[in-house]
């Protein structure tokens, strides 16, 4: 079950072809998988498939001011965001840090400094969660509880044991990867985009939370952060 990392999904929304070939094979070079969108229309489209981990954003397109676009952006994601604007575009850049872009580029720029910037951004988000990648690391010990990913295997501190359905172990290792770390929604879903599904993904934590709890309305292990999502509070061992 455990799985490694795959590469970033990173998309591009620039209506320039050249600077957008540009983007997307420089971030294929270094390992990311870049999704290309001319038009704000197209992007927000391609955002209601599927969540990126970041999107670098041209905020002169012919569809959208960039700003306006940045704005709605950012009402629905939590992802990376590098905004990229031209030379002397200083109100842009301030702008567009102000509306919660994470950093900026000014054309034109060096596809290394690009690169630098966006692993930058990655680094302060956790993106769509994954298991440990060691195969060898199979069983998590947190709070007197074990739980075995490669059979769904739950035992109790009193050494009951529970096979967990393919959905919360999947949930439950998404919380055991980053403990004590606040997951959003997106995240405990895999980066898909969350606005038709935040329901069920509120509906599979009390399921889980019920393996766990006494009292599921007074959680303890797996904590809601209101407004933000979810934690769990423990420290996991993986042996
Ligand atoms: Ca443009």
């Amino acid at each position: 079950m455990p799985t490694t990392r795959s590469p970033g999904l990173i998309y591009v929304v620039e209506d320039e072809l050249a600077i957008a070939r540009l983007i997307a094979d420089t971030l294929e070079k270094f390992g990311f998988r870049a999704e290309l969108f001319r038009t704000a229309e197209a992007f927000f489209h391609g955002l209601r498939h599927k969540a990126p981990d970041l999107v670098i954003l041209d905020l002169c397109l012919p569809d959208m001011d960039g700003m306006a676009v940045l704005q709605q952006m950012r009402g629905k994601h939590t992802c990376g965001l590098l905004v990229v604007t031209g030379r002397g575009d200083i109100y842009d850049r301030v702008m567009g840090l102000e509306l919660g872009a994470d950093d900026y580029v000014v054309k034109p720029f060096e596809p290394r400094e690009m690169i630098a910037r966006v692993r930058s951004i990655l680094r302060r988000y956790p993106g769509p969660v994954l298991l440990p990648a060691n195969p060898d690391l199979r069983v998590a010990e947190f709070a007197g509880w074990r739980f075995e990913p490669g059979s769904n295997t739950l035992t109790s501190p009193s050494g009951q044991q529970e096979t967990l359905s393919t959905a919360e172990a999947q949930l439950l290792s998404v919380l055991l990867a980053h403990p004590n770390h606040i997951l959003t929604r997106e995240q405990l879903l895999g980066g898909r985009d969350v606005s038709a599904l935040d329901r069920s993904i509120d509906l599979r934590v009390s399921r889980l939370r019920r393996r766990f709890e006494e009292n599921p309305q007074h959680a303890k292990l797996i904590k809601t952060v209101y407004g933000a999502g979810y934690l769990l509070a423990a420290t996991v061992t993986w042996s």
